[in-house]
């Protein structure tokens, strides 16, 4: 068991994912398996914890593909579909382990209450039900999982805020649109950064590839791998190689150790 964090992209696509339904769009037809990208999401694992940064629609698969067998805990990033929406699959580790950690600012937990009311529900119960137990975390306060000091890093997705993490070395911010300079300071000196791009036109609630580009450039992390990306950004392959020495597009199921 290594002290080595274990990073693996379980999904590195838009809302939308790629290929996106009934598009006729080059990149949504490769044939490339890097151009195809499940809802955003990363297991994080080390010693014998695995945690995912949220909970997409594919989260089911995602945990079939890469058989995770155990889960230590959910971070939310934020409320939106494309990262919480799988939260009903946790089923199986309720089943066997119990009730389920979140971590989660409130007004994430809130919006899942409200939105998956039966998982959160003190009384009346129905049968089957996963539960979860929440942890309420900020950007002010890091907690601690599995021995593992975590550091919230909070930035802005256009109206809403977004959680991303430190651990350790490694840093995942993602649906990050805009971003204060004391946050930013908290993420340099990372060996590794995860960040999102969305696409090259401007997105008014996600950087693009400049962007992200320009965010890297002050942070300086040893290496950069993009996610939460759109088809629109192109084929992996042609993209990937116009990008900076130390920056690289992420795809689904690639997996670095930190
Ligand atoms: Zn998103």
């Amino acid at each position: 068991m290594s002290n080595a964090l274990k990073i693996t992209f379980l999904g590195t696509g838009t809302s939308q994912g790629i290929p996106v339904i009934g598009s006729n769009h080059p990149v949504c037809k490769s044939i490339d398996p890097r151009d195809k990208r499940l809802r955003v999401s990363a297991l994080v694992s080390w010693k014998d914890y695995n945690y995912v940064i949220d909970c997409g629609p594919d989260f089911r698969q995602q945990m079939l593909t890469n058989e995770v067998l155990k889960l230590d805990g959910i971070l939310f990033t934020h409320e939106h579909s494309d990262h919480t929406a799988g939260l009903d699959d946790i089923r199986p580790y309720f089943f066997r382990q119990g009730d389920v950690p979140v971590y989660a600012h409130k007004r994430v937990a809130d919006s899942l209450k409200r939105r998956f009311d039966y998982i959160f529900a003190d009384e009346n119960r129905y049968p089957g039900a996963p539960a979860v137990a929440v942890n309420l975390i900020d950007k002010d306060h890091p907690f601690t999982i599995g021995g593992v000091k975590i550091i919230p890093i909070e930035a802005s997705h256009n109206r809403i805020k977004v959680l991303g993490f430190r651990i350790k070395d490694f840093t995942y911010l993602t649906d990050v649109k805009t971003i204060t300079p004391e946050e930013t300071e908290k993420v340099k000196n990372s060996k590794v950064l995860v960040i999102n791009a969305l696409r090259d036109e401007p997105h008014h609630s996600h950087f693009n590839l400049k962007e992200a580009l320009a965010f890297i450039e002050e942070v300086k992390p040893e290496t950069a791998y993009l996610t939460h990306i759109s088809h629109m950004l192109g084929f992996h392959e042609e993209v990937d190689k116009n990008l900076p020495e130390n920056v690289h597009l992420a795809y689904d199921n690639l997996t670095i150790t930190v």
